[in-house]
């Protein structure tokens, strides 16, 4: 990139609720079925159909806005935004536009430097979606188009931040950390490929150095961290190329394609005068009192950042390790269950890490489908703990859980796993190997120490991996010295 110019971002995030009915009316917001099976007056927009505001979904906001830092509205508007699409039955959208929910919030993200960035959050208000367009595939359809009314009036965030980024990998810091805590406040499902959490973002550039903006460009309805990021730097190149040319910005909405990997014009950009907005007067103010801010901050999971500290201050964790287990709410839960049943922190992080996001990864399931749950995982770590077994064959009795669901006890018995700690059981295999290999012994006795390592594996494969690897360690030394 030309270093003469600095990139500023903005974005504004999509977020579908997870509420089981919808914003305005009682239809359910299940995803996937026949289309227009979850309709009533009010979504399908049929006249003298009144809205009436779902609890939830207040609560929601005032949930998201409290994890964001923002402040919450104790009077808020809902304003209809007038267009006109065939997959918008009313004719305007509802939503909220002069007094939104939430305001003035803030989020932390690390910099590529290492360093803590705050980026502003403008404001999150909420609102309804519109339906969708189904274009028609077959020989039949071809050349028609059918309207699916059943994501029509599901409730959204709009969650909108400053224009603080300077770089794609802080808009995808922000994105991801957004999408963390989204998630974990249980308001979002999370999933991109379904469309509960997509962006557009606001690109621009401007010599290094100018204060004002330059104009932007809204890329909309991306789906992925990874074609944001895509789409954001290609944006950065044209818009750089085309001043550099002696040519000029246009504001306008583009859309990226995600196979040639490059943005292109889709319209020109509406200016917020272009819906003319006005209160709904369909929907009464929407009044919040301190008591109920208060209720919904004390319902409040633990966060990812409070939990990352907890796990390094409590747990001795590293850093790097606390945020790994945090990435997901589910993982992080399952390990903290695990380290309250066995006590030792360090294990269970490097089994949680390990062999269990190892076997997630390779069956393409989440962890509340593992068949090892944190008590049978615990009781697993307490036989490596009591030398039982060795860290190696826990991985044998570990892959056996896995596939029968069965705790660690029965196994080790089942297949006689139980390590070999008898000290004349371990001299035998000892004394077997040393008679076996006199020219390796006399290697070792002439000064070739890392022989030891060959001895100790005959000594191991001729136990079947269960003799304690320290007393055959000892032994051995003994002997041959
Ligand atoms: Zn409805």
């Amino acid at each position: 990139m030309n270093s003469n110019y600095e990139v500023v971002i903005g974005l504004e995030v999509h977020v579908q609720l997870t509420t089981d009915t919808k914003i305005f009316c009682g239809c359910s917001t299940a995803f996937g079925n026949e289309p227009n099976s979850q309709t009533c007056p009010v979504c399908l927009g049929l006249p003298g159909a009144l809205p009436v505001l779902n609890r939830k979904v207040v609560e929601y906001a005032i949930r998201t806005g409290l994890a964001t830092n923002c402040q919450i509205a104790p009077r808020s508007i809902f304003a209809r935004k007038n267009y006109f699409y065939p997959d918008l039955p009313k004719g305007y959208q509802i939503s909220q536009y002069e007094l939104p929910i939430c305001e003035h919030g803030h989020l932390e993200i690390e910099t590529e430097e290492g360093g803590a960035k705050k980026v502003g959050l403008t404001r999150i208000h909420m609102e309804e979606d519109a339906g969708k367009l189904l274009h028609g595939e077959t020989p039949e359809t071809a050349g028609s188009s059918f309207v699916d009314l059943n994501r029509a009036c599901t409730p959204l965030l709009e969650i909108v931040s400053e224009p603080d980024m300077r770089s794609s990998d802080e808009a995808i810091a922000y994105l991801k950390k957004l999408h963390q805590i989204v998630v974990y406040l249980g308001v979002c499902d999370g999933s991109m490929e379904q469309g509960s959490f997509r962006c557009d973002a606001n690109v621009s550039v401007r010599p290094r150095g100018q204060q004002e903006f330059g104009t932007r460009a809204e890329l909309k309805n991306i789906n992925s961290f990874r074609f944001i990021k895509q789409a954001i730097e290609y944006e950065v190149e044209r818009q750089i190329e085309l001043i550099e040319e002696g040519g000029k910005v246009v504001q306008e909405t583009r859309l990226f394609d995600a196979d040639a990997g490059t943005t292109r014009s889709m319209r020109g950009k509406e200016e917020a005068h272009d819906y003319r907005y006005f209160p709904d007067p369909d929907l009464v103010p929407l009044v919040i009192d301190e008591k109920w801010i208060e209720k919904v901050r004390g319902g409040l999971p633990e966060l990812p950042a409070v939990k990352v500290e907890r796990f390094v201050a409590e747990h001795g964790l590293s850093r790097e390790d606390a945020e790994v287990l945090c990435a997901e709410r589910a993982i992080a839960e399952y390990y903290d269950e695990c380290v309250r049943l066995h006590g030792d922190a360090k294990p269970c992080a490097n089994w949680v890490m390990g062999e269990v996001q190892r076997r997630l990864n390779e069956e393409a399931i989440a962890i509340d489908q593992a068949p090892v749950s944190p008590e049978l995982l615990a009781g697993l770590l307490k036989r490596i703990a009591d030398n039982t077994i060795s860290g190696k064959i826990a991985k044998t009795v570990f892959e056996e859980m896995w596939k029968s669901g069965r705790d660690a006890d029965t196994i080790i018995d089942e297949k006689g796993l139980k390590q070999v700690t008898d000290t004349g059981a371990i001299e035998a295999a000892v004394d077997e190997v040393i008679a076996a290999n006199p020219s390796q012994v006399e290697e070792y006795r002439g000064g070739k120490e890392k022989l030891l390592g060959f001895f100790v594996g005959q000594v191991m494969k001729a136990t079947r991996g269960k003799a304690n690897p320290g007393m055959v360690n000892e032994m051995l030394r003994k002997k041959l010295s």
